[in-house]
């Protein structure tokens, strides 16, 4: 399976969760690669952090900011179970790749009704990906959820009965994702049993389910 995180919004937490599903998906045993279609190349810095703090290698991470991308993804996918593209911001070509690569688009956005989560710009741009991939799913994900739940239960209201679909796993606002970014760690091997490892299990196994 193809799935990319896309929203043309920065800071929606793109790198953050497509970083974390491969690797939960490699922790399940799968062979996965990201490939990293952000000029701004956040995933390669992250990996190279790694390799600078001696961390085992996870999966691999391949820079692709290129409108090729629809037409290298599927032969990268070919050698492993999951590709996962961590997208990039406002570069609408690149942004049409991605969509005509993906199996999956996972939608990051944060809970404030102000936050343009259900941009028009994104959501046309699925429309139109549709018209070439009628199979092509997709899939909000509230991520940076406060302990204070009420705008996430709002925004999870408001998204009830969109299309695309909210997924039912929440990502909340922890520090742990902020400290695994800067030390080229997931925050499995910062605490393997705490909320942010079991939310990310929790991400992977419903995404695994709508693989097509
Ligand atoms: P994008 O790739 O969409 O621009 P990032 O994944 O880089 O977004 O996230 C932006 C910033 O927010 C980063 O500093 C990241 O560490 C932080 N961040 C993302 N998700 C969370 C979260 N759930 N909790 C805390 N910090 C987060
Ligand atoms: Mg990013």
């Amino acid at each position: 399976m193809i799935v990319a995180f896309l929203n043309q919004k920065g800071g929606v937490g793109k790198t953050t969760l497509a970083l974390h599903l491969a690797g939960a998906w490699t922790r399940q045993g799968r062979r996965v690669t990201l490939i990293d279609a952000d000029p701004q190349g956040s995933s390669l810095d992250w990996s190279e952090q790694r390799v600078r703090e001696g961390l085992p290698r996870l999966f691999g991470v391949v820079g692709l900011a290129r409108d090729t991308l629809h037409r290298e993804a599927p032969e990268l996918a070919r050698t492993v179970d999951h590709v996962v593209i961590d997208g990039p911001p406002r570069v609408a070509g690149l942004m049409r790749s991605a969509l005509l690569a993906a199996d999956l688009v996972v939608i990051p956005a944060t809970p404030s009704p102000f936050d343009g989560w259900a941009s028009a710009e994104m959501l046309r741009l699925v429309e139109e990906a549709r018209v070439f991939r009628p199979e092509l799913r997709a899939r909000f994900l509230l991520n940076r959820c406060g302990a204070r739940t009420i705008i996430a239960r709002e925004t999870a209201e408001t998204l009830a009965d969109h299309d695309p679909p909210l997924l039912a796993t929440r990502i909340g606002q922890r520090v742990a994702y902020a400290d695994a970014a800067q030390t080229g760690r997931l925050v499995f091997e910062i605490d393997e049993a705490g909320p942010a490892a079991r939310e990310i299990a929790a991400l992977a196994v419903e995404i695994g389910r709508l693989a097509p």
